[in-house]
């Protein structure tokens, strides 16, 4: 049996990422087969692909930290043949291979069951950015951040995890602001529900240990001075989810916003989130996601485009989310 997949390969003289037709003596050790409908791009899987990040740790390896799909076979309790699953993270991608093919063998543990709200292709529009997107929502809930506290500051807004933070954030009531390197995305944006559009220069420089209090919240998916300057701008007791690097992995900052005006840095992780976790998330972006925002911000690619598309993500070019069909 045979199936097409994307396929990393790495020796001394180069880092490569192709299409190709693989046999089932490929597929990696797991108590799940799954035949994989829709898989999606995120961040990782651009520097999978391109090998800029060093997110793959065996070769050669099929990229995709995400996949939606039928499971075929299980020898797993929770799950058997016929089932729609999902799977986000868990080092898929990076260290087992991953949803970027037409068949998938995991470890059931990593599976959760697709939510009747969702249809697979619906479910990879979400992907491994949109769940996480729901993390840090529920990060801010969690400390309490409310709406009529004042505006919640979304970074990397033209992004994956940043697109989905407004559709969720605006749709749960706050006033958004989305900060963007691309002011010709303005529309989109405020399509999305922002309120406002700021530029990214205003928080991207190196900046104060403390600046005037404006966000009550902030979901941050780009780190170094502009997750220190979210900090230093948070206002009293506010509290800042950060969960990417899209400007780096520093953290230029000073403790003055938490020692003087206990703001909380929530740190947001989904690739080891628990099981409980992600099935809360998910059942959250069933609630509160609005579907036709989540179409709007997505495009659907064939496999083998996604491999350009790798290098398009890291350069900050790619609006919202990307969908692979893996069947095309
Ligand atoms: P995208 O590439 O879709 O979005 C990132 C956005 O960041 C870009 O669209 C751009 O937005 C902005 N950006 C890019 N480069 C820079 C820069 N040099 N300085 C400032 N802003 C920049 O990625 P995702 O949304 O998929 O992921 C966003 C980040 O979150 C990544 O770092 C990713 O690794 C991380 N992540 C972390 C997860 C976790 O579990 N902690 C899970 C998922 C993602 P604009 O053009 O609007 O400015």
């Amino acid at each position: 049996m045979t199936y097409q997949a994307l396929q990393i390969e790495k020796d001394e003289a180069s880092y490569r990422c192709g299409l190709k037709t693989l046999d089932d003596s490929a597929l990696p050790e797991g108590d799940v087969t799954v035949a994989v409908a829709y898989s999606t791009l995120n961040y990782k899987d651009g520097l999978a692909i391109t090998g800029k990040g060093p997110v793959v740790r065996k070769f050669p390896l099929t990229p995709g930290i995400d996949l939606a799909g039928t499971v075929t076979e299980s020898r797993h309790a929770l799950f058997k043949a016929g089932d729609a699953v999902v799977l986000n993270g868990w080092g898929v991608g990076e260290s087992h291979s991953g949803g970027l093919a037409q068949k998938a063998r995991l470890q059931g543990d990593w599976l959760i069951h697709l939510p009747a709200a969702f249809g697979a292709r619906q479910a990879m529009a979400i992907g491994t950015a949109g769940y996480t997107a729901m993390l840090c929502v529920m990060a801010l809930e969690k400390h309490g951040v409310q709406p009529e506290q004042g505006e919640v500051l979304v970074t990397g807004a033209g992004g994956g995890v940043g697109s989905v933070a407004i559709a969720l954030l605006a749709k749960l009531g706050y006033r958004v602001v989305a900060s963007t390197g691309r002011p010709q995305e303005a529309d989109y944006l405020r399509g999305l529900g922002a309120a406002d559009v700021i530029d990214r220069a205003a928080l991207s420089a190196p900046g104060k240990p403390l600046a005037k209090e404006r966000w009550a919240g902030v979901v941050d998916t780009v780190g170094s001075h502009t997750l220190a300057n979210a900090c230093a701008s948070t206002k009293y007791g506010g509290t800042v989810a950060a969960c990417g690097l899209a400007q780096g992995m520093d953290l230029p900052a000073s403790v003055a916003p938490f020692i003087l005006r206990g703001v909380t840095l929530a740190g947001i992780d989904s690739v080891m989130a628990p099981r409980a976790l992600r099935e809360a998330a998910w059942a959250r972006l069933a609630r509160d996601l609005d579907l036709a925002k989540l179409e709007a911000m997505t495009q659907e690619v064939g496999l083998a485009e996604a491999i350009g598309l790798g290098a398009q993500i890291l350069a900050g070019q790619v609006r919202g989310r990307v969908v692979v069909d893996v069947n095309r």
